[in-house]
């Protein structure tokens, strides 16, 4: 990640952001914190925003910024993503120490975990050694009353040397108290603050290169701070020197000279590599020892047991994977049983406008074609896209937004680690592969959280095993069909569950086969070890999580969905109705692949529906219906059993729809998820890699129960 100024001054992060302002005059605040401390909140609350909040770690994975105003002044609020330390080990902490360093912010806030401020302090440390105007947001002060806790706010703000709020980030009052000590926040003055003294033989080393960086002009950067990193010798952080402080910087001779002298002096006593920085990290952690000696008090307290014992049947041996399948099958039930109603109203509603469509049409005038492609085409796929979408997504997302905020989450990666582990992977895959359940795209920019590169990758290529609420509802809608149709009443909607949740499974299943496959070969190495912080449980906020659930996810989703729809409607249905010779284009295109895909137990329209659907899983089955209806487009309400009849005249069977589920849950990703895979690994080759393993497993797969079925027939 690079950096650039542009001509108006603003500052520019390559890959990450750009500073946005609007009269010049604005002071950019950096917002820091340690990953689940409530940042994303005090961020929201200041700015009105809505950057995704959930109680587990490593959400915000790039900046955001947003804009607020004091009586005084206006801020630019730049939420950089969560980290335990600026020393760069993860893509996050390199984003996080980048902006700080050179992204020159005026300020910083680094808002803190009042329940386990000694851990944080560590980073108020090292970010207060680089940036002066450091401001301490000691937040979540209620849960560390609930918890017994006692802090000396007044103490620490005069241990730090930097001024210290405490806060309750949900409770918007106590925030009005920080943006108070911003407005007085001098600019790059404050000789108070905090110097961590290092041993001797690195503090001699230190100031060797900081005489000879005397003379040099380092910009805002602190000489200190700059002379230790050049000891660390970090070539990343070298390159970003380069850019921010010119090419010549580091070649100045007499700059290389005081480098070589320093790091010599330091080897003579036997300091290199990781020693050095063990000796920083253990000097660092010590100071944070003394600052909150005297300042945090503990008073016993039964608060952490009550989480303690629901933990011991969450995430035990035995009660971890039947809670995890059992919830799953719940919400599942929940969102099937809820969904059928409404979407059946609005399949209603939406359907009785395309009459009065049709008629308006008829009454203007307009030529059949034109009705055709606009009504037929265009209007009847956004409607079945709507009424099949939105149910379940309106139900599933707060469902799944409730676990992530009371902190369930954590605990499924927790419980998942131990296979994931097996796999040569990394536990915290699990987080992402919940991600991919909303959207792969997603899933796939939060393989950020994971720090390994390589088991980054194992969760990038592997994210689409889980379908994504665009193939969500189309599993649902056929699983509803066929295998639920003749049950009655609450019995078929647990059915669908179960159903569902098996799909689901398998998916998960095939994420571990696939992960340990590319482990043991193209992605060969050892797990790496990490500590999954398990975050207390809390009270999810109900309000926020249905804004956010139905804003973020549901609308956006949907947004997305229907914007590819209406074209592909238009495409789709020209397709069906222009014909070359005897029959329509789309049924010489399915004509082409009928032979293979016959031998997946799929038919030539199926096949190219999943091809069509590329732009978006959602259009599959609306391509499907279209491309099966005489005069290529719905004829009759989309209603479930209307549906299932049309679908088994044209040799629909059993068969056919579990090869239709596999294919579903297995084939290449949608294009935004392509494009993002792309982005995030730069490589070309491994986003084909990404498109052909799922492929290649589905089709193998739906061959495999296709002959076998057939078999037994
Ligand atoms: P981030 O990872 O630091 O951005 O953390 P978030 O802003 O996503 O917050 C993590 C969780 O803590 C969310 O569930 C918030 O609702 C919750 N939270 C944030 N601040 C407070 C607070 O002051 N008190 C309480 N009780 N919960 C908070």
């Amino acid at each position: 990640m690079g950096l650039t100024k542009n001509s108006v001054g603003i500052k520019a992060v390559d890959g990450g952001l750009v500073i946005q302002k609007e009269n010049g005059n604005e002071r950019v605040v950096a917002l820091a914190g340690n990953p689940n401390v409530g940042k994303s909140t005090v961020f929201n609350a200041l700015t009105g925003m809505n950057q995704h909040t959930g109680n587990w770690p490593g959400k915000t994975v790039s900046n955001a910024q947003g804009y607020c105003k004091t009586e005084n002044n206006s801020y630019i609020l730049v939420d950089i993503p969560g980290t335990y330390s600026l020393m760069a080990h993860s893509a996050e902490e390199e984003v996080a120490r980048n902006f700080i360093c050179f992204g020159e912010p005026d300020a910083v806030v680094v808002v803190c975990d009042a329940t386990c401020l000694e851990r944080n302090l560590n980073l108020v440390i090292q970010t207060v050694e680089i940036c002066k105007n450091t401001v301490v947001c000691v937040n979540l002060l209620d849960e560390a009353r609930r918890k017994g806790i006692k802090l000396d706010l007044k103490k620490l703000s005069e241990r730090l040397g930097v001024p210290v709020v405490g806060t309750v980030a949900q409770k918007k009052k106590t925030l009005t108290e920080l943006m108070k000590t911003l407005d007085k926040v001098p600019l790059n003055t404050s000789d108070n603050a905090i110097r961590v003294r290092y041993p001797d033989i690195i503090e001699e080393a230190v100031g060797i290169i900081e005489d000879a960086l005397n003379g040099m002009d380092c910009t805002q950067l602190d000489k200190r701070w700059l002379s230790l990193k050049l000891l660390e010798n970090d070539p990343q952080l070298e390159a970003q020197l380069k850019l921010y402080l010119g090419s010549d910087f580091l070649d100045n001779g007499a700059l290389k000279a005081a480098t070589v002298k320093a790091t010599q002096k330091l080897q003579l006593c036997g300091v290199r590599g990781d020693k050095l920085k063990d000796m920083i990290v253990s000097s660092i952690v010590l100071t944070a020892e003394k600052i909150c000696n005297g300042v945090v008090t503990y008073a016993e307290s039964g608060y952490r047991s009550a989480d303690r014992k629901i933990d011991r049947v969450l995430t035990s041996r035995w009660g971890g994977y039947p809670v995890m399948l059992l919830l799953m099958a719940f919400i599942f039930w929940l969102t099937i049983s809820g969904a059928n109603y409404p979407s059946e109203l609005l399949s209603k509603g939406l359907f009785a406008v395309q009459d009065m469509l049709s008629d308006l049409f008829m009454k203007l005038g307009a030529p059949e074609w034109l009705h055709g492609a606009l009504v037929m085409g265009v209007y009847r796929v956004l409607a079945w896209v709507v009424s099949v979408m939105l149910p379940p997504m309106a139900i599933f997302f707060p469902l799944f937004t409730l676990l992530e905020d009371s902190g369930y989450l954590p605990r499924v990666a927790y419980n998942l680690d131990r296979p994931f582990k097996r796999c040569c992977a990394c536990g915290k895959q699990a987080l992402t592969m919940c991600m991919g359940f909303g959207c792969n795209a997603a899933g796939v920019v939060g393989c950020r959280i994971i720090d390994s590169p390589r088991e980054r990758l194992l969760a990038i290529l592997t994210n689409s095993f889980v379908p994504c609420n665009g193939r969500f509802p189309t599993i649902i809608t056929v699983i509803a069909m066929f295998f639920v149709g003749s049950a009655a009443g609450v019995f078929s909607s647990v059915l669908s569950a179960v159903l569902l949740t098996a799909v689901i499974v398998l998916g998960i299943l095939m994420t571990f086969l696939s992960t340990k496959l590319l482990s043991k070969t193209v992605l060969k190495g050892v797990p790496s070890s990490f500590t999954l912080e398990l975050p207390p449980y809390r009270k999810p906020q109900i309000g926020k999580v249905i804004v956010r659930s139905v804003f973020d996810r549901t609308l956006f989703v949907l947004g997305r969905a229907a914007a590819v729809a209406a074209p592909a409607g238009l495409i789709i249905w020209l397709a069906a109705n222009i014909t070359v010779g005897e029959s329509s284009i789309l049924q010489h295109c399915a004509n082409f692949l009928d032979p293979f895909a016959r031998l997946m137990g799929l038919d030539g329209v199926i096949l190219i529906a999943f091809i069509l659907g590329f732009p978006a899983n959602e259009i599959v089955v609306p391509i499907i219906i279209m491309a099966y209806t005489a005069n290529g487009s719905l004829t009759e309400l989309p209603g479930i059993f209307v549906m299932k009849n049309l679908l088994e005249a044209n040799g629909w069977t059993w068969i056919t729809a579990i090869c239709f589920l596999i294919f579903c849950l297995m084939h290449w990703p949608c294009s935004t998820t392509l494009i993002t895979i792309k982005k995030e690994t730069g490589s070309l080759k491994w986003t084909a890699l990404a498109a052909v393993l799922p492929t290649v497993f589905g089709i193998v797969l739906c061959i495999l129960f296709n002959l076998t079925a057939k078999m037994f027939l």
